[in-house]
């Protein structure tokens, strides 16, 4: 297979999920990966990029990142300049914060986000339909609880910490301490460096291996 470096995607749709917060779908263009990697995004006439997870399924035919406006950033707000029609720069898709299906068999699994952090799960949730997953997403309002509509409601935990409108108000170390795991379960956590450590932690102290644990750090 040939090696793309950046290309050029037009996007197809803009959705506006909150005020800061969007989705955009790309073009496919051919681009390869496996659910969980991430690719580098940036607009077309800047030189600047930054890794964004890929939202979409390896199935579907477009491409799709979740992306939160940062307002001192230098990338987002460019991108959320951007409409349908306009182009972004991307580059091939690398990673390893993904599921090995094979091993994947039978398992429960638990992922963990925070903020935009939830990108590779919907992949995942996407791409394997029939995984036994619970999904547990630390925001803080629940207008963040982006487009919880495409999870299994029963599997899908918003934790909220400035409001009382999600399904548990606290953090997510709140709601993993009060609902210790089957130490079997392979756990995926994706977002911010704090939240990973705090729930490494906690995971560990209860009986979780740490060859059971993986993550993907955004900042
Ligand atoms: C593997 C990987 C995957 C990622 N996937 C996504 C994704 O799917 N969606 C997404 O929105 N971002 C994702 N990010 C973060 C993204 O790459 C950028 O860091 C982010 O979009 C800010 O870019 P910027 O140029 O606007 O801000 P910068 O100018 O790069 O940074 C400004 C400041 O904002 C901080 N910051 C970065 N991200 C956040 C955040 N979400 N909340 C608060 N502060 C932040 C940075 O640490 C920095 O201090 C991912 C990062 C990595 C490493």
């Amino acid at each position: 297979m040939q090696k793309r470096r950046f290309n050029l995607h037009t996007i197809l749709e803009k959705r506006v999920l909150t005020d800061s917060t969007f989705v955009l779908r790309l073009e496919h263009n051919g681009l390869e990966f496996t659910a969980g990697q991430h690719i580098q995004v940036g607009p077309p006439n800047g030189i600047h990029t930054r890794e964004y997870s890929i939202y979409s399924a390896p199935t579907d035919d477009f491409i799709e990142i979740l992306v939160r406006e940062i307002e001192d950033g230098v990338v987002t707000p460019a991108l959320k300049k951007l409409e349908a029609g306009d182009s972004v720069v991307v580059n091939d898709a690398v990673g390893y914060f993904t599921i090995d299906k094979e091993v994947a068999e039978g398992k429960q699994f638990l992922f963990v986000a925070s903020g935009t952090g939830i990108s590779p799960f919907h992949s995942f949730v996407k791409a394997f339909p029939s995984l036994n997953y619970t999904l547990v997403h630390g925001i803080r309002f629940a207008e963040e609880a982006y487009e919880r509509h495409h999870y299994e409601p029963s599997r899908y935990v918003a934790c909220t910490s400035r409001d009382e409108k999600g399904d548990f108000h606290g953090r997510v170390t709140d709601w993993l301490t009060q609902n210790p795991l089957n130490n079997d379960t392979l756990c995926y956590l994706c977002g911010n460096c704090d939240m990973i450590h705090d729930v490494y932690d906690i995971l560990e102290k209860q009986g979780v291996s740490s060859k059971n644990i993986f993550t993907e750090v955004y900042f």
